[in-house]
């Protein structure tokens, strides 16, 4: 079986948020994955996609970038963004830490990435950008 993949570039426009989402979750659905599994891609795409657009450029517009991969039964998810970077990657990814409390941001972003996926690795520099990558393995509950 060939590995399959697809990219998605899209400008960092929040009504792009949901398209992102349905796009990957589209691309998701040849590995036959249950609803409770694609909810929970959605989530953290949807999450990683939205920290992208608020975070990463803030009120500028830039490049958010999606590749997705699928891999025999694991579908891994690179979200992109070339903007403003994170400091602290450990301390960004503590849940409830958040540098915009007043968008009544809670800090959860990461924290749901991680419950929902098996693996999220984060890397980031100040001022050069953000990559988020998560992996999961559809239909490895019994
Ligand atoms: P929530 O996701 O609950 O609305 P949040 O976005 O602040 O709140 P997280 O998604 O966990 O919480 O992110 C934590 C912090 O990490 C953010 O407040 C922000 O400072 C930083 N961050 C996350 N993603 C990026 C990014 N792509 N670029 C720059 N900073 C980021
Ligand atoms: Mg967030």
């Amino acid at each position: 079986m060939h590995n399959n993949y697809v990219y998605i570039k899209i400008p960092s426009l929040s009504t792009n948020e949901s398209f992102a989402r349905a796009a990957v979750a589209a691309f998701c659905s040849s590995l036959d994955p249950t609803i409770e599994e694609l909810s929970d891609i959605k989530t953290a795409v949807s999450e990683a996609v939205t920290n992208a657009i608020i975070h990463g450029y803030e009120d500028a517009v830039g490049n958010v970038e999606i590749q997705c991969r699928i891999k025999g039964q694991m579908v891994e998810i690179i979200v992109e963004d070339f903007g403003l970077g994170i400091v602290n990657v450990d301390m960004a990814r503590e849940p409830l830490y958040t540098t915009k409390p007043e968008l009544e941001r809670s800090g959860m972003g990461f924290a749901v990435m991680e419950t929902f996926m098996d693996e999220l690795v984060v890397l980031s520099e100040k001022d050069v950008g953000t990559k988020v990558i998560m992996r999961k393995t559809i239909g490895s509950k019994k």
